[in-house]
Parts: C-alpha cells; structure tokens; sequence
C-alpha cells in the first residue's frame, strides 16, 4: 500500500534544515509521497529509514532493461499519465516474433530480413528501428533451442525475447543466450516458480502473465517475494478493447495509486490478423499504455508508419523536433540556384527539402530558427518575420553562395513579402503554400 505524506515523515529526521528542497522535513514528506521528490535529497535520513521508505521512495514503474551491449532497450520509469502532463521517456519497444516451428534455417532467414530492413529506417532525419526478435516456442525444447541459437546468431545489437511457458524449452534454450540478456516471457500461475528461479539464475528480465488484473496482481506478489526484481506486466488477456482497458487500469494504479504490484512496465502481444490489422492493433498498445509491443508483422511499408507513430508520441512536447538552422542545398546546386525559405521544424524542413528534390530542380533551402515550430504558429508567434528571415540570410551569408538576389517565401506568409523585401534587400517570389506546391510552381518559373 502507498506510504502517505504523514508516514514518511515519522521516517525522517525532522532537522527542517532545508537542505533537500523544501524548507522542512514535513514539506519535503508530502513530495516524496506525491512522487515529486527523491530520497536520496536528504543526505542524513538512516538505512533504516531509506529501508522502510524503499517503496515510497521507489518510481512509480520501475525501469527495466533487456539486453546488453550498447543498444539495450529501456522499458518503464514513466511518471505521467498523460504526455503534455511532462513528457514520456522510453519509447515503447517494438519486438517482431518469429516461430520456432520456422527451423532454425528459416528463422535465420527472417531475423537477416528483419535486421536489413527493419532497423535502419529514416524518416524526417530520424533513424527508426525495431528493438526485440521474440522467438516463439512450439513446446519442442530441441527446436526451440536451435531457433533461439539461430535467432542470436543472426539478430546484430537487436534485442532477443523468448516466448514461451514451457519449462523445458525455456531451461534448454535460456543458457545459450543468457549474456544477451534476454526477456524471459513468461511467467504464470502454472510454472511462477521454475521459471522465476531461471530467470533469477540468469540475472534476466522475467515478464509475468496474469489471467486478468486481479491473479496478475497476485501473480507479481509471488514472483517479487522469490527475488525477482525486472519484471515486464502482461495481463494475459487478448482483444483490442481488453488490452487497451487493461494497459489504462496498470498505467494509472501505477502513477496515480503507487501500487506496487503494478509498478513495471507493460507489453502486449498482438492477435493473430491481417498485417494491417495487426499494425492498428499495436498502435492503440503504443498510444496507452504498453512499454512493449510483439507482432508478427514485419513488412517495412507496414512498420514504418507504426514507428512513426511511436517516435511521435515519445517526443518531448517541451522540445520540438528541430533540424539546425543553416544553408542546406539539395541536389548539385549553383550559384543560380533558388533558394526557399522555411522554418526549422523537422517536419515542415523535411517536407519542403522532399518536394524540392522531387522537383529535381537543386537548390538551397534556408531553415529559419523559429525554435522548432512550422511556418504559420512561428510567424503568428512573431518568429518568422522579415527581420529574422533577414538575420538568417546573412547569417548565412547568402549573397556569398549565390549570384542571384532571390528568395522565395512560403506562400502562406505572403504578408511577410514587402517588409522582407526592405528589410534584406533581396527580391522575395512568393512561393506555394503547400510544400507538395513546389514541383510544379518551380518547373513553371523555369519554364517562363
Ligand atoms: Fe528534513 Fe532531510 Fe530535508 Fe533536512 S534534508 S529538511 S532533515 S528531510
């Protein structure tokens, strides 16, 4: 149960010295309570103390890791229901599961195919990747065994997951990958016990499958009184609206009510479906409130928009996505080449800088720093104006790369035209509104 404001403070040494914060112990109490302060801000509370407050002093869910190496993958510590409350931190792992009844020849194969072309995917200058290969049993402890082994002997620095409740395949193939550090999935009311001690063992993270909140709950309660620590959260039911509901329940027992039981990170599996299908069904798991995903899907066109979608949700909403404010050129430009003005948003820059290279007329495109936000918020935010642009361009020093005295301003900033002119000097084309504009409107002024 949650430690109140008023519990804490019998804990602490009541000096209201101020050192950690607030000015007394009993305000410093009711921010720990809240999850708004750290034990470890009091330099002269006792071990016993810091033992008895362990769980209020704990973060909501726990941070969790699986793998090793340099690119292990994070799970958990998020503190905020709601992403604009603060923000979210560990973007939810995107595992792709491959079936040991493959063999082990065509589980090498998918995992090639999945680490070519899942995990170097780019999209406004950011790289996506999948994190986990999730290796399903078949209840065939040999074959699970070689799957596993061809799985880790082909999975580069992507992490692996074993899924499957069988003791014997996860005793025969756990040892063999068990540096990687691997997800061990999972635990259940039938075999908690062997499968705990295996994971112990091992020193690897062990995912729990309840049969609903209530035996998960209790389920956790057993696994954490033999020792383990990193635990991942399944609710074990299936179903889009069940799983949502369920990840909904975890998340805000978790933050809200500091129970502790369900104090780790979540994952959902999805259902058997049509890829498509399947990709929705991960997308709602991502959005609330699971910190890893399986699926079988693993067709780029079909993962990229997924990755997307989660790179979306776990940026910071305090920091827009930016790209540098300088002079970038597209294609093998000229001192006659155009030069377009925009924002550095990464989303608006990367839109311009496509439709330009799709014009496949090259050019210069000058990202004014507008911190991050596209050209309509920036110019009524009063940070795309004619004195700006002009700074930039200077800044820039434009009239050094370029013969010319033109630069063409997005359309929908027309207004900006006449001052920018006399605030730089330069000619200013009023350009389209609409990036997807550009081809067209730049072949019609080379044209003419
Ligand atoms: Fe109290 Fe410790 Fe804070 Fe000092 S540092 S006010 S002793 S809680």
């Amino acid at each position: 149960m949650a430690l109140t404001g008023l519990d804490i403070y019998k804990q602490l040494p009541k000096t209201n010295c101020g050192e950690c914060g607030p000015p007394t112990c009993l305000a410093f109490a009711m921010a720990l309570a809240s999850g708004k302060a750290s034990l470890e801000a009091c330099p002269y509370v006792s071990d016993a103390a810091k033992e008895a407050l362990g769980a209020a002093s704990a973060p909501p869910i726990r941070l969790v890791k699986v793998g090793s190496g340099p690119r292990v993958l994070e799970l958990g510590d998020e503190t905020v229901i709601f992403r604009h409350d603060k923000t979210f931190y560990h973007p939810t792992g995107v595992g792709i599961m491959v079936g040991a009844d493959l063999g082990p020849q065509g589980v090498a194969a998918r995992v090639k195919d999945v680490v070519a072309k899942l995990t170097a995917l780019e999209r406004v200058g950011q790289s996506y990747s999948v994190d986990l290969i999730g290796v399903q049993g078949t209840g065939d402890a040999g074959a699970f065994r070689a799957a596993v082994e061809a799985a880790a002997a082909h999975a580069g620095a992507l992490g692996l997951a074993l899924l499957s409740e069988s003791e014997a395949e996860l005793a025969a193939a756990l040892p063999v990958v068990a540096a990687k550090r691997p997800l061990v999935y999972a635990a259940t009311a039938c075999n908690y016990a062997s499968v705990a001690k295996l994971a112990l063992e091992h020193n690897c993270p062990l995912a729990v499958k309840g049969d609903g909140l209530e035996a998960l709950a209790a389920l956790v309660d057993k696994v954490t009184a033999l020792g383990v620590k990193d635990i991942v959260l399944d609710s074990g039911r299936r179903g889009t609206g069940a799983v949502l509901a369920d990840l909904t329940h975890l998340r805000r027992l978790a933050i809200k009510k500091k129970f502790r039981p369900f104090g780790f990170p979540t994952m959902a599996i999805t259902q058997p479906a049509a890829p498509a299908a399947e990709i929705v069904q991960a997308g709602v798991y991502i959005a609330k409130y699971a910190s890893l995903v399986f699926l079988r899907a693993h067709d780029p066109a079909q993962l990229l928009s997924l990755l997307s979608w989660r790179q979306n949700l776990y940026t910071d909403p305090q920091k827009p996505i930016q790209v540098e404010p300088r002079l970038y050129s597209v294609g093998n430009v000229t001192p006659a080449s155009p030069v377009y003005l925009t924002t550095n948003f990464s989303l608006t820059y990367y839109t311009v800088e496509g439709e330009v290279a799709a014009s496949k007329i090259p050019a210069y495109i000058l990202p004014v720093n507008t911190d991050g936000t596209s050209v309509l918020t920036a110019w009524a935010a009063g940070k795309f104006t004619a004195e700006t642009i002009a700074e930039a361009m200077q800044r820039a020093a434009l009239a050094a790369q370029v013969t010319h005295k033109q630069v063409i301003l997005p359309g929908y900033v027309a207004v900006l035209s006449g001052k920018l002119k006399e605030a730089s000097g330069w000619d200013v084309i009023v350009g389209p509104r609409e990036a997807a504009g550009i081809p067209a409107f730049i072949k019609g002024r080379a044209a003419s």
